[in-house]
């Protein structure tokens, strides 16, 4: 790993621009090795969504990075685990499945013979594959995330825990600081040799599911380092990195970067492209830890934090969300399975449950009043 990160100006989902794209950053950051190895890919797949929605790493970046891959000699696996798992995800409608037929990739189901690996102080459920690979590349997309405010490298890396996996590490680090240190412990334990973010087309608004908006950033970013990454790639977005608990928790622990100062950047002024109109996430009172002191005094204070509701008109009664629910905090009323019902003071924010809905029934906002 070194501290260097390029980035570059691509404004669309042009193949044969982004494979040259990607053979200019990779050698200009250090890029691994890959002739005569098995390379896991780790696009962000998130859900089930077509590419426009700017869930998912597109396609064509997917298709760039492996050709440019095999090109250098590499077998190429991709894949990645939604928050709901099941036999029927294929990777089909967010393209990945298709661009994996087309160039020869094989792409792995994390949920087969997951391993247990030690996290922080934790065993883990994790993607088998992950010891089988010689190099792992994440391809995170740039988007906002509810709960992590931005997700970027760092918060890629969490795909690697098959399926519902994910959300019981939810119910044990039930606030940002506290799952924002474990992301880290991930990546500490886990650590992708190699990083490029989709960032030609983003997602802006409440995301990281179908609920976000899509917005052009006409970038792509590579870097070996995921700190190095998520700093710019964050600053893009106009966040203070530090306001970020993934960033935040990085930059204290010292083992990526010593200071955001030491990252060596390759790329157009960062000035000239910051998003200044970009929609980001409300930073939350819970960062700062006097505010958290004073709002535990304050009574009904929860009804001033963004939380889920449900719109019911667009409920299919699926209940991915209730499934998905780490703390059972949602329940279908059992006179009508469309109607969603929230028990407000079991929720621990963590919004799984607006990820996974892929009918925009679930809203994630601040109301005072009702529920
Ligand atoms: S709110 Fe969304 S995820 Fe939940 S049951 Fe309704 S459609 Fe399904
Ligand atoms: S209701 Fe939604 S936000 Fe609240 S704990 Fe359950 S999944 Fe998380």
């Amino acid at each position: 790993m070194n501290n260097k990160i390029s980035v570059r100006k691509c404004e669309e989902y042009d193949l044969n621009k982004i494979i040259d794209l990607i053979s200019d950053i990779y050698t200009k950051t250090g890029g691994p090795e890959v002739k005569g190895k098995k390379v896991l890919l780790k696009p962000n797949i998130l859900s089930e969504n077509n590419p426009a929605r700017c869930v998912s790493t597109h396609p064509v970046v997917v298709e760039a990075m492996i050709r440019f891959l095999q090109s250098r000699g590499a077998t190429v696996f991709t894949g990645d685990s939604p928050a709901i798992h099941t036999h029927r995800f294929r990777g089909e409608k967010c393209g990945i499945r298709q661009v994996c037929e087309a160039t020869g990739a094989i792409w792995v189901d994390f949920m087969v013979n997951p391993v247990e690996k030690k996290i922080g102080n934790r065993e883990v459920r994790i993607a088998s594959i992950v010891d089988q690979a010689d190099v792992i590349i994440s391809l995170p997309k740039f988007k906002n995330h509810e709960l992590m405010y931005f997700t970027g490298a760092i918060k890629n890396t969490f795909g690697l825990l098959p399926g519902f996996s994910k959300a019981k590490q939810h119910a044990v680090f039930s606030d940002r600081i506290g799952f924002g240190k474990f992301l880290v412990d991930l990546n500490e334990a886990i650590t992708p040799d190699y990083f490029l973010m989709d960032a030609i087309m983003g997602m802006e608004g409440p995301g990281p599911g179908p609920k976000g908006f899509p917005v052009a950033i006409g970038l792509l970013l590579g870097s070996t380092n995921p700190l190095a990454m998520d700093l710019i790639a964050s600053r893009i977005a106009g966040y203070d990195p530090i306001t970020l608990p993934t960033s935040k928790t990085a930059l204290l622990r010292k083992k990526w970067l010593q200071s955001e100062n030491d990252i060596i950047y390759d790329g157009p002024e960062i000035s000239s492209i910051i998003k200044k109109d970009f929609k980001r996430i409300p930073i939350s009172v819970n960062n700062n830890i006097s505010l958290q002191f004073i709002k535990k005094r304050i009574p009904y204070s929860r009804r001033f934090e963004r939380r889920p509701f449900f719109i019911h008109e667009n409920c299919t009664g699926c209940h991915k969300c209730v499934n998905i629910c780490p703390m059972q905090a949602i329940k279908p009323q059992t006179s009508n399975k469309t109607k969603i019902v929230l028990t407000d003071s079991q929720c621990i924010r963590c919004f799984c449950c607006a990820e996974v809905c892929t009918d925009d029934a679930i809203d994630i906002r601040v109301k005072i009043f009702g529920v």
